[in-house]
């Protein structure tokens, strides 16, 4: 069982005010981001079939969210709201976009500021090493949208063996899925590789940490991994000869592959000497796909859907001697907040225009802020009209074009299986208003969505 966090802050804040003057408004940011990994598929959520020491050490010498959230289901959203610390729904961004790299629209508005276009304008190196997902037009891309370095590829999804990767770019991508197999890129350069691509991605983050480490630095390791195609290599795989299950046993070598990297970086932090001055914030994209092998348990539901398996995920942030190690946070948090936590450290100005539904977590994690951050988090699917707001312990579930509500207690029932909807209405009249207030301010998607684009169609 791990410590709570407050009777800690005392003998903590010693030490954080000793230290704090020195790394305190710049740190280093790293955010470590996988794809599809289920909530119970880390050892710091109680995994035993897939060990994860290293992903684990974040959470272990930092804090662990026990219900820590992303802010939609799956995967382009959520990073949409990850890299503005805004709701998307804000901007439009309501759906997985057309992959077609000939669309002007289906991407991050531009008129959005995201982490590293902020981080810029307070003197932050920047870089992304992984997946995109943010619009593969030109006009969309990494290094037109803030960062400095780009290396990995724009789709929502890659093949793994480099032998696999035969498109020089996304433009000349000519069959559906196609998409999956462009080379990789440098910023505007096709690279090749000859390594399996979650140890690539690795390669690169500690190269990005050794070359920058002299200046403030923003780092986004976007590992594809364990999203499908589930695709391993041997020298993975040969560690799990206890699980039987072929796609179970692929899975958790994709994800002790990224546990090798997260270990990786983490040497380098301390090899670099700026492992104090370095904020660590890892979690995945959503929760656990239904077609990947992964578990959410003791979660309901998975990937694509608003029970809280589909964006209940693991959350952890580290950073020796600011935050406090070993403890639990169990206040609701979100993905949102990444961004409201560097904006608070480096502050930074956001646009009045613009403000963000991220709040920073430090004040909350340092014992100096007490309640909840947030007094509701909502989210809302696309096509079906699904949608979700928690406050406290209380979830109202919206399904069927929001026509049938369900209510659950999540202290009491976290695997949403008791609803609560006929027996208080209540609570479930002044959850309904809220999230109907927050939907009011959500703007219509302006893009195709993905699978949409035919590559084999001739363009109009
Ligand atoms: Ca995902």
């Amino acid at each position: 069982m791990k410590r709570s966090i407050l009777p800690l802050f005392t003998v903590f804040c010693v030490s954080v005010c000793l230290s704090w003057a020195k790394s305190a408004s710049q740190p280093n940011l790293i955010i470590i981001l996988t794809d599809d990994q289920g909530y119970a598929d880390v050892g710091f959520n109680g995994s035993t079939d897939i060990p994860t020491p290293h992903i684990d050490r974040i959470a272990n010498e930092g804090v662990r969210f026990t219900h820590g959230y992303v802010s939609f289901p799956v995967c382009g959203p959520s990073r949409a709201g990850l890299i503005t610390g805004r709701y998307q729904g804000r901007f439009g961004y309501r759906n997985n976009p057309t992959l077609n790299p000939f669309d002007p629209v289906a991407g991050l508005p531009l008129e959005e500021e995201n982490m590293a276009e902020v981080l810029g304008r307070v003197g932050y190196h920047s870089g992304i090493v992984g997946k995109w997902h943010l619009g593969t037009h030109p006009q969309f891309r990494p290094n037109v949208q803030g960062f400095d370095e780009f290396y990995g590829f724009v789709a929502g999804g890659h093949r793994y063996f480099p032998e696999d990767l035969v498109y020089q770019t996304i433009e000349e991508v000519d069959q559906k899925g196609g998409w999956y197999s462009t080379k990789l890129r440098r910023n505007e350069e096709v690279v090749e590789t000859d390594e399996y691509l979650t140890d690539e991605l690795s390669n690169e983050a500690v190269d990005f940490i050794a070359r920058n480490h002299e200046k403030p630095f923003f780092l986004y390791v976007a590992y594809n991994a364990p999203h499908t195609p589930m695709q391993a290599s041997q020298k993975y795989l040969d560690r799990f000869p206890h699980i039987d299950d072929k796609l179970r046993r692929t899975y958790a070598a994709m994800v002790s592959a990224v546990d090798d990297g997260v270990g990786r970086i983490l040497a380098e932090l301390e090899t670099q000497n700026i492992d104090e001055d370095t904020l660590v914030f890892f979690l995945s994209d959503n929760g656990g796909a239904g077609n990947n092998g992964s578990s959410n348990l003791p979660l309901r539901g998975s990937k694509g859907g608003v029970y809280e398996g589909g964006m209940h995920v693991p959350f952890a942030f580290r950073w020796p001697g600011q935050v406090p190690a070993g403890v639990d946070y169990e206040q609701p948090v979100s993905s949102l907040d990444i961004m409201g936590t560097m904006a608070g450290l480096t502050r930074v100005r956001i646009a009045e225009d613009r403000p963000l539904d991220g709040v920073n977590l430090m004040p909350y994690l340092q014992g100096k802020e007490q309640g909840p951050p947030h007094e509701f988090l909502f989210w809302q699917m696309f096509s079906a009209r699904e949608g979700a707001v928690r406050s406290g312990d209380d979830k109202l579930v919206l399904q069927s074009d929001e026509t049938v509500t369900e209510l659950y207690d999540l202290g009491r029932d976290l695997g949403e299986t008791t609803d609560l909807a006929m027996t208080q209405q209540k609570k479930a009249a002044r959850l309904r208003a809220a999230y109907d207030e927050w939907t009011s301010q959500l703007k219509p998607c302006p893009y195709d969505r993905l699978g949409t684009w035919d590559p084999a169609k001739p363009r109009e």
